[in-house]
């Protein structure tokens, strides 16, 4: 599938964070995720959690790397824990008519505030 190597895209933005080059405000790295404040949030908590590696979509990270993606909920929840009760949406924006805007899977960890349903 495309997009699921973990060669380096050079367009990546999120390996250009992971890596140092891009500033970012890391609030967890691990041997497998990176997790970082969103640049523009949408609730008083928007933390994005990603892997080190490169797989464009969350199924593509559950088929390549499952044990990466049960570490990237396991830092969301604590993230959720840490900041707002354990209350949260985990949010994995899949392909560009839902919004997805960077091709490196990212869970959005939100929070902070209440929610409706359905979302927007
Ligand atoms: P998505 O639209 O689901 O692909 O999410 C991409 C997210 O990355 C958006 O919520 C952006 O606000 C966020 N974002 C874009 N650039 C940066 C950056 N330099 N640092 C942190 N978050 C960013």
């Amino acid at each position: 599938m495309s997009g699921s190597g973990t060669g380096r895209a050079p367009d990546d933005l999120f390996l250009k964070i992971i890596a140092g080059e891009v500033p970012a405000t890391i609030v967890h790295a691990d041997d497998l995720v990176v997790a970082f404040e969103d640049v523009d949030p949408q609730a008083p908590v928007h933390v994005l959690v990603v892997p080190r590696e490169r797989h464009e979509t969350v199924a593509a990270l559950a088929a390549a790397a499952p044990a990466t993606l049960a570490r990237l909920v396991e830092v969301a929840q604590r993230i959720a824990d840490e900041r707002c009760g354990g209350h949260f949406r985990l949010v994995f924006n899949t392909g560009e008519d839902v919004g997805q805007s960077v091709f490196h899977v990212h869970g959005h960890v939100l929070g902070g505030r209440g929610f409706t349903w359905p979302p927007g």
